[in-house]
């Protein structure tokens, strides 16, 4: 190129809007955010998206694609300083750690990222036009004011939930409930909405992180918006009262998930599959389309032995098609029971993942007509995406909330009948091995009436796939917020004549 055309170029690069992504160092919140550095690169805005070595290494095959598609997206690694906090070296994502010890220092550690972040930035050629994170990394609004620009925050979950997540933190509606079985009513919900304390989304955050709570509802309360993975027709009713509530806009830009756009996309999302893609596909072609349930919890809930023992009689007890994902963190004792002639029994029908699994893989294949879910919102997203309904089984934060919306509001799942949590880090060291929540007559009784007799719900699943698919299509709500919020925090001049 001529060095004019250089130069030009690069200036035309200086006026592009450039967007920094900081998510929360978990698959939970990271995979989403990857998603979004796509749809914001593929709107024509520049993107640095903040990571760790560990966490880039996950997502190894999605960064080489992303670097080979030319999408003007830059990964930075940061150090995470797992040495000053005293966790073991690598622990840089949210589901290695056990233990509300080590969530202390995760969060000590990933607020050290400051001063990093600040100098990078400071020192980049493209300056940054506005910064999207993560709302459980409130530092970074002092990163937004140090460089003088706009932030928006994201928390990976959907209207519903955040809407009342958002009452219930700020208006601390649990904080002098005593008894955790008490019906509590919460304020301000756009219809009657009760929960309990037990399955009330109080967060992980426990004594000792009040400091760290206070921040992040400061940083939430002041931020410049709020980015959601929903799509307007989902939740309508529950974005307006969301941005009434929290006082400031609300762009919906979701499902993200659905920039992906082929099997090869979709299959390296988060972390490398265990399981062979072109084997997993084989296994699913040779079932009948709609025959078979898949089950998983998701990257952090954990399984004890003995409930894993129940979910799987009951799966075999079924006696339907099934895949079912047993985490690496569950695996040592579980393999032993697994071994003692489970696989064998179930093999002509059962494809056991160990470890990491292509999740929104299978969930796209036509023979999957069911999901047994932990309620996560991604999961949630990804099965009205593939039009799978679902059975509940919500763990903890947002999942009881998910779980209402998915059941009562939009009527796409059934419960399987959870009344208690369970717990991700904080109750760990304290979870008997024996613990079941649920017995193997009831996994398979909701496993046959949701394949059997769940019609209806499918139907209203492939609607919602439709109505999404419409959303992020060219006009669509989520196609149309993304351009917007592109044009609002893109523009370079604006913001350094305003600062
Ligand atoms: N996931 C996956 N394979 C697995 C486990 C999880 O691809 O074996 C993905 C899943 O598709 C989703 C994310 O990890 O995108 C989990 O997010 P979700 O909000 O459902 O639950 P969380 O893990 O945050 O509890």
């Amino acid at each position: 190129l001529h060095p004019t055309s250089l130069a030009m170029e690069a200036m035309d690069s200086e006026l592009k809007p450039h967007f920094i992504l900081v998510p929360l160092m978990a698959q939970g919140h990271m995979i989403p955010m990857v998603d979004m550095a796509r749809l914001l690169a593929e709107h024509d805005a520049t993107v640095t998206f903040v990571t760790t070595p560990v966490n880039a290494s996950r997502i190894k095959t999605i960064i080489e694609r992303i670097e080979a598609s030319k999408l003007p997206i830059k990964f930075l690694k940061l150090q995470f300083p797992c040495e000053k906090v005293g966790l073991p070296e690598g622990y840089e994502s949210a589901d290695l750690l056990s233990g509300l010890d080590q969530i202390m220092k995760f969060v000590d550690a990933s607020a050290m990222l400051k001063e990093s972040l600040i100098t990078c930035l400071k020192g980049q050629y493209h300056s940054p036009t506005c910064i999207i994170a993560d709302t459980n990394q409130p530092w970074v609004g002092d990163v937004a004011r140090e460089l003088g620009i706009p932030r928006l925050a994201f928390n990976g979950s959907g209207a519903f939930p955040n809407l009342a997540m958002y009452i219930i933190r700020h208006q601390k509606i649990f904080d002098d409930v005593k008894d955790d079985k008490e019906i509590i009513s919460i304020p301000g919900f756009p219809h009657r909405l009760e929960m309990t304390k037990a399955k009330a989304p109080l967060s992980v955050y426990r004594p000792g992180m009040e400091q760290f709570m206070e921040k992040r509802l400061k940083e939430e309360r002041i931020a410049d918006g709020m980015v959601v993975n929903t799509f307007h027709e989902l939740e309508s009713l529950y974005v307006e009262s969301y941005a009434k509530t929290a006082g400031k806009k609300i762009w919906t830009i979701g499902p993200m998930l659905l920039c992906n756009k082929n099997i090869h996309e979709f299959s390296s999302r988060g972390n490398k599959a265990s399981i062979n893609e072109e084997d997993c596909s084989c296994w699913l072609d040779s079932m009948k389309p709609g025959s078979v349930v898949y089950v998983s919890f998701g990257s952090l809930a954990q399984t004890t032995v003995a409930q894993l023992a129940e979910i799987g009689l009951g799966l075999e007890a079924s006696n339907k098609p099934f895949v079912w994902v047993i985490k690496s963190g569950d695996k040592p004792d579980v393999e032993e029971w697994l071994c003692n002639d489970f696989e064998e029994r179930v093999k002509d029908r059962g494809l056991i993942i160990k470890g990491w699994a292509p999740q929104m893989m299978i969930l796209s294949h036509p023979a999957i007509g069911g999901f047994l879910t932990h309620c996560g919102w991604n999961s949630t997203l990804e099965s009205i995406c593939t039009g799978v309904p679902m059975i509940t089984w919500p763990h903890f934060a947002d999942q009881f909330l998910n779980e209402m919306l998915i059941v009562e509001i939009l009527k796409i799942g059934m419960k399987i009948g959870v009344e208690e949590p369970n717990q991700w880090v904080t109750d760990k060291e304290s979870k008997n091995d024996n613990d079941v929540m649920v017995k193997r007559d009831d996994v398979a009784k909701a496993v046959l009436e949701l394949m059997d007799e769940g019609e209806e719900m499918r139907e209203r699943a492939r609607e919602l796939a439709r109505k999404a698919r419409e959303a992020m299509n060219e006009g669509g709500s989520s196609f149309n917020n993304i351009i917007e919020l592109i044009k609002q925090f893109g523009d370079a001049s604006k913001i350094f004549s305003s600062s």
